[in-house]
């Protein structure tokens, strides 16, 4: 993927202030901390075009981006991450509904990249989140992230276990580090496959 430019859309928590649907969309989920900032910023090559999501009592938006690239331009759309113990109450019982409203009504959605720590066995809200994906039949891209901090064999092992709990060929699985950059090439691939799709 080569990228022309990346440029911020617009903010919205509910659909009336989604942006038009002009362009293909994808858009990334993961638990707070997850690497998710920093896996957008290395694909879209920007060093900051995305903050981390992990401020407790922020209020939670869907934020919408333009990338113009070549072989192809999209929306690119950070959800909200879930998961942070801090966030207030009332904050938390809003993300639902939020994910729900905008996995179920997004017409343009091609894709969710759901972000997981190689490191770790999916939680119970990463589990949610894939089946709220399969549920409205939205494609999942799986990527692992935070390789460079796991050995060869750690990762293989991660990878199976990993695998076995989302109930998945680990083959469908995508590594990658935001430290290394490597996988930058595989995500893209995945995200073009489900724009092509
Ligand atoms: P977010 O809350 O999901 O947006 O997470 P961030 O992108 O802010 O990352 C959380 C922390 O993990 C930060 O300290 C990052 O520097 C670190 N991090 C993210 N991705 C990687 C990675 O691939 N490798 C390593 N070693 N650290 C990472």
């Amino acid at each position: 993927m080569h990228i022309h430019q990346t440029t911020f859309i617009k903010s919205a928590v509910k659909p009336a202030d989604y942006p038009p649907i002009d362009l293909p969309e994808i858009a990334f989920a993961g638990r707070s901390n997850v690497g998710k900032s920093s896996l957008i910023n290395v694909i879209v090559e920007r060093k900051a075009l995305v903050r981390t999501s992990s401020t407790p009592g922020r209020t939670q938006l869907i934020n919408f981006f333009q990338v113009t690239g070549v072989p192809f331009s999209l929306n690119l759309v950070d959800l909200p991450g879930y998961g942070y113990a801090k966030v207030p109450l009332d904050v938390k019982r809003q993300w639902g509904p939020m994910m729900e409203r905008y996995l179920s009504g997004r017409e343009s959605l091609k894709g969710v990249v759901l972000i997981l720590d190689i490191r770790r066995i999916p939680s119970d809200e990463d589990l949610q989140m894939l089946s709220w994906l399969r549920s409205y039949n939205r494609r999942p891209i799986i990527v692992l992230t935070k390789c460079d901090k796991v050995t060869k064999n750690e990762r293989a092992k991660q990878t199976a276990a990993i695998a076995a709990k989302l109930q998945m060929d680990k083959s469908q699985l995508v590594h990658f580090s935001a430290l290394s950059k490597d996988g930058r090439d595989a995500v893209w691939q995945a995200i073009q496959d489900a724009v092509e799709a």
